[in-house]
């Protein structure tokens, strides 16, 4: 099986790159010395995602414990007095675009624009774009949607399953109206925990952007997708999905429709992926049942994170799925990619783009797998 060649050896040095590809060919074997090494555990491991072929760094060397990965709270405003989402409209918020009530009229859930959006809502129709000698700049058009549940303390790792799904359901039907407006190309979907993972308000809530362009990192997935395709005439998703399965060393949730596990080439100590097992390469048409599956998959993979990182830890999560570009993407596999907040980004992965994880996945992963709620 082979990954995208031109991606290999990109981030890395020669010798390193070369070593990697031929003990994936399984040419190369160790040799004694090198045998005592790994077992000692003094080598790192450079780990390349099949999707990406993008380069991680598996450094066990620091003998760390998942234990050791505990988060200490973080200085933010919880007090729900204070709040600005609690009561969304008597705080000046805007107008909502979708209300979840109870039979009792009660809100559960609330999705409104965003009062400082990254992106503002097209004026006409134009999108004005100038190149100005080298550089090319176009209006930075979209939406910028908050999307607010009730209780202001649980999280999504602590909420009943039934709730995240109807947070799902209102990804999805936020996404299924704006993804055919003029000038959206790509919905991102994503929600921010704790000060660490860069939250600013407590209270949950997940946001939406839909822009004009498809990110870099959606590109690299779609054609590391596509080139696996080509090579191995089978989805990398599922591939991967199938392998995690037969293997289940880095599986650490399943429902009969959904697989949380920790990918092999995981970028953050305890990052989580939550995909479908039957291949959909658009969230957008996901059944009822599909949401609820996803729902209790995402719902268990936090509610375990944070029994092994505590009470305060954050983190992000965003949807990855196909572009809504009008173009088909037969090959790509919608996913959520959960990623706790364990590290900073420095030196070394700013200027590679290479992260450094101090546990590996398979460890990770089983210690989430044996994580119990306490209640
Ligand atoms: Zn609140
Ligand atoms: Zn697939
Ligand atoms: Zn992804």
């Amino acid at each position: 099986m082979k990954t995208n060649p031109e991606k290999k050896g990109k981030k890395t040095n020669k010798k390193a790159s070369k070593k990697a590809v031929l003990k994936k060919a399984g040419t190369i074997k160790p040799s004694k010395k090198e045998k005592k090494k790994e077992k000692s555990g003094q080598f790192s491991q450079l780990r390349q995602d099949v999707v990406t072929g993008d380069w991680v760094v598996i450094a066990t060397g620091r003998g760390k414990r998942p234990s050791d990965f505990k988060q200490v709270g973080e200085p933010i405003d919880k007090d729900p007095k204070s709040c600005l989402f609690c009561d969304p409209k008597a705080s000046g918020q805007e107008e909502d675009v979708l209300v979840y009530n109870t039979s009792a009229g009660d809100w559960t859930l609330r999705v409104f624009p965003n009062k400082f959006p990254a992106f503002s809502q097209p004026v006409g129709g134009k999108l004005n774009h100038k190149e100005e000698g080298p550089y090319f700049w176009m209006d930075g058009v979209g939406y910028h949607e908050v999307i607010v549940t009730k209780n202001h303390f649980n999280d999504i790792s602590r909420m009943d399953p039934i709730l995240v799904a109807e947070v799902l359901d209102a990804y999805q039907t936020r996404y299924l109206d704006l993804m055919n407006k003029k000038s959206v190309r790509y919905i991102e979907i994503f929600h921010n925990h704790g000060k660490k993972a860069g939250a600013s308000i407590f209270h949950p809530h997940s946001q939406l952007t839909a822009i004009p362009v498809i990110s870099p990192y959606i590109n690299l997935e779609l054609s590391g997708a596509e080139n696996f395709f080509e090579a191995n005439r089978q989805c990398v998703f599922c591939t991967m999905i199938s392998w995690e399965l037969d293997h289940h060393q880095r599986v650490v949730f399943e429902n009969e429709q959904f697989l949380a596990f920790c990918p092999f080439a995981s970028r953050t100590a305890f990052e989580v992926w939550v995909l479908p097992k039957k291949h959909q390469p658009y969230f957008e048409r996901s059944s009822d049942e599909e949401k609820i599956a996803a729902g209790e998959a995402l719902r268990e993979a936090l509610g375990k994170i944070r029994q092994v990182l505590g009470e305060d830890f954050s983190y992000n999560f965003y949807l990855h799925t196909s572009p809504c570009d009008g173009k088909d993407y037969p090959h790509y596999h919608w996913h959520i990619e959960i990623l706790p907040k364990t590290s900073i980004w420095a030196g070394f992965e700013l200027s590679t783009g290479i992260e450094i994880s101090s546990i590996e996945p398979e460890v990770a992963a089983q210690a989430l797998r044996e994580a119990q709620e306490t209640g």
